[in-house]
């Protein structure tokens, strides 16, 4: 950890090891530009690069994220499938408002780009996007097999996009609205979900 930046330039960034998302750093204004205070993490999963010495003696960064709330036995309350199948869980304290916060984003921001949210309050609760790309189908099929494991499914209650009422419906059913979602691309622009 020794970047900086002068006056004029850009913010350096970093592409997270884990998941690949956007990892920055704080930067402090010294009066000739700026140096950086803290170590990168990422906006996405927490993630952090740390360097150490590998068995040949070269120095290598290998990124290092936190645990996820179901490793430290927390309950967890939600999960949110992105678009390109990483999964972020979260907690009462940590819910997703807290990660749109930390993605920079919300959720129509995320379900425009394909991705799909999982609440768990009182009952399951399921926000679908209007298309979902292979990778998340595939992570969001991975969450249900483990919701379903664990016996604490119940008749989620399901909004696709674009209506204004959800429906509840039985794992099979929901299982083929997801499969019946087309894959498309993830979008360069948000499109407003109504
Ligand atoms: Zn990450």
């Amino acid at each position: 950890m020794s970047g900086g930046y002068c006056y004029g330039e850009v913010e350096p960034r970093e592409a997270c090891g884990c998941c690949g998302g956007e990892a920055r750093a704080e930067f402090c204004d010294v009066g000739v530009g700026y140096v950086q205070v803290s170590e990168f993490a990422c906006t996405e999963c927490g993630a952090s690069p740390e360097h150490r010495r590998s068995a040949t003696g070269e120095w290598i960064v290998e990124w290092i994220r936190p645990p996820s709330p179901s490793e430290c036995g927390m309950r967890v309350t939600g999960y949110l499938v992105r678009e390109n199948g990483n999964v972020f869980e979260t907690t009462f304290d940590e819910d997703h408002q807290v990660l749109y916060a930390r993605m920079n984003t919300s959720l129509s921001g995320l379900l425009s780009r394909g991705a799909a949210r999982i609440t768990n309050l009182e009952g399951y609760a399921i926000d679908l996007p209007a298309f979902m790309p292979a990778k998340a189908k595939r992570a969001f099929g991975r969450v249900v097999k483990q919701i379903d494991a664990e016996g604490r499914w119940g008749l989620p209650y399901v909004k696709m996009a674009a209506s204004t009422f959800g429906r509840e419906m039985t794992r099979a059913e929901l299982m083929a609205e997801v499969a019946g979602l087309p894959e498309g691309e993830a979008l360069e622009t948000e499109v407003p979900v109504p």
